[in-house]
């Protein structure tokens, strides 16, 4: 995990540097705007501790900035700046969080981990594809059907996968082999349909996926 702390005042960026430090987070700091969103383009950052008055380019600069860019890295701002229109201000352009100066860096240290357990929520969650009753799990590549869990081959993954992102359409052969096995060319042999037959065994006589006679597959949401 790292995380970029965005600060002028270096007793400041020294304090919640070791205290993040001390959680076993990777820290770097930045004393003003402008090196700040240089870092953020060279870097991917799990979370960003923002001050707001800044020299060069100030906080609120730097989160429209990254809103701009389409960065979706969580910010929360740490700053001496309590007034309401601000705090408004910063949420409006995309902070996650607000600490106003002087803190406590037992609340910041927590705040900071709701705020990351909150992304690996987002993305646990998005790497899962749902259709119909029929989940596909990228992490671990495996399909649930019902109370069914089967694992599956890195090709049999990426050929269900593909027809679940496009359920509900037929997908021909030869669309399967160039988007699925990387073919260009008729390679003679009926790889989709073994792949397919392979699917249908692992998922049972409930497998979700439709043989469209001279046409190709098709994935079911039902
Ligand atoms: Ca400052």
């Amino acid at each position: 995990m790292r995380i970029l702390v965005v600060e002028d005042e270096p007793r400041i960026l020294s304090f919640v540097a070791r205290g993040l430090d001390s959680e076993g987070y990777v820290v770097d700091g930045a004393p003003d705007g402008a090196i700040a969103l240089r870092r953020l383009e060279d870097v991917a950052y799990d979370l960003v501790v923002l001050d707001l008055l800044l020299p060069r380019v100030d906080g609120l600069t730097v989160l429209r900035e990254l809103a701009r860019r389409g960065v979706e890295t969580a910010v929360i701002v740490l700053s001496a700046r309590g007034d309401l229109p601000t705090k408004l201000r910063g949420f409006e352009l995309g902070a996650c969080d607000y600490i106003v100066k002087p803190f406590a860096l037992d609340e910041l240290l927590a705040r900071v981990r709701v705020q990351l357990r909150r992304r690996d929520e987002l993305r646990s969650d998005a790497s899962v594809l749902r259709v119909g009753r029929l989940e596909l799990s990228v992490t671990r590549r495996q399909a649930r059907l019902g109370e069914l869990a089967v694992d599956l081959s890195e090709r049999e993954f990426r050929l269900l996968h593909h027809l679940a992102v496009h359920a509900g359409e037929v997908l021909s052969r030869e669309r399967l082999l160039a988007d699925v096995w990387g073919y260009h060319f008729d390679p003679g042999s009926n790889v989709v349909d073994v792949c397919i037959r392979r699917l249908r065994k692992k998922l049972g006589a409930n497998a979700p996926i439709a043989t469209i006679r001279h046409a190709g597959y098709r994935l079911d949401a039902a």
